[in-house]
């Protein structure tokens, strides 16, 4: 059954949704966006989710296609349009259409696309296992925290990961592991404490990880943000990281080095169940 997908101001069967071959989205990799997640039909913390793609905007001065509340309502319209009670919203703004030239456009258009993939989140048979990932040089610009469409080194990291034969990388830069191809990074020491790496133009600024970092300060648990390395890693108790499409996904493998008894530790297990109660919550 086709998708509905949402094109500038039009609800279309996904055949029908189109954009133009001079969107600068297609041409630079002129746009940001956004993946929330859907739990019972609720977008989870999306509030959060549009303040960050306020933020990427206005640090690439793009011309926000609608207001919040716009953009909300026609989340909401997606996720009713598409049935989706479990799932992910995909929102990419880019600047639009212009001829091209690699000065930005002043009277363009900003484009506004919205589709949904109906996905099993919180009862996911990977995160009962736990994932593989290799560790893999970060290429990317120097403007991680900006949430860009340019996702080829994302895509080609992850690509990497599952030619060796792993679920996922994480990139590595000047010794220290900055962040996943598609998430943040977290491992837990010997000594229990949790250490993801600080936030800076380095690593994308995750909705998820700050919402588990509050919910493990609300255990109790002891939080470092700083640089840690892949050594630092290969001998940690327990790995995880973190997304709005995967929660919780625990790290059983690092490069050769498995973790642990090489199943999902009890603090990973802990926070995912915590993310998923307080989705489910609202
Ligand atoms: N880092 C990168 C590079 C990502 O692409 C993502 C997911 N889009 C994340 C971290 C996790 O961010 P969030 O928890 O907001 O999904």
């Amino acid at each position: 059954m086709s998708r509905i997908v949402y094109v500038n101001g039009e609800y279309l069967p996904e055949e029908d949704a189109k954009i133009s071959v001079f969107d600068r989205g297609f041409l630079f990799a002129d746009g940001v966006y956004e993946v929330s997640a859907v739990i019972d039909g609720k977008l989870i913390d999306n509030e959060a989710h549009l303040a960050r793609l306020k933020r990427s905007m206005s640090e690439l001065k793009m011309t926000p296609p609608a207001t919040g509340d716009e953009i909300i309502a026609i989340m909401e319209q997606m996720v009713e349009r598409n049935g989706i009670d479990e799932g992910l919203v995909y929102l990419q703004v880019t600047r639009g259409a212009a001829d091209r030239d690699f000065a930005m456009p002043t009277d363009a258009t900003p484009s506004l696309v919205m589709f949904t993939q109906k996905k099993t989140l919180a009862k996911n048979p990977v995160a009962d296992k736990g994932i593989s990932v290799i560790t893999v040089p970060d290429i990317r610009w120097k403007r991680r925290d900006i949430k860009t469409v340019a996702l080829l080194p994302a895509s080609m990291a992850k690509q990497a990961a599952l030619d060796a034969g792993a679920n996922d990388a994480w990139f590595v830069e000047d010794g220290f592991v900055n962040e996943g191809s598609s998430n943040n990074a977290f491992i837990v020491t010997e000594d229990g404490k949790i250490i993801t790496r600080h936030l800076g133009n380095e690593i994308l600024h995750g909705i998820t990880r700050k919402a588990v970092m509050e919910l493990a300060r609300r255990e109790n648990l002891e939080i470092e943000e700083r640089p840690f390395t892949p050594e630092e890693a290969y001998d940690a108790r327990e790995a995880f990281s973190t997304s709005a499409s995967a929660f919780v996904m625990p790290v059983i493998k690092i490069d050769d080095h498995t973790l642990g008894n090489g199943v999902p530790g009890p603090v990973t297990d802990k926070l995912r169940k915590l993310y998923i109660e307080m989705a489910k919550a609202g």
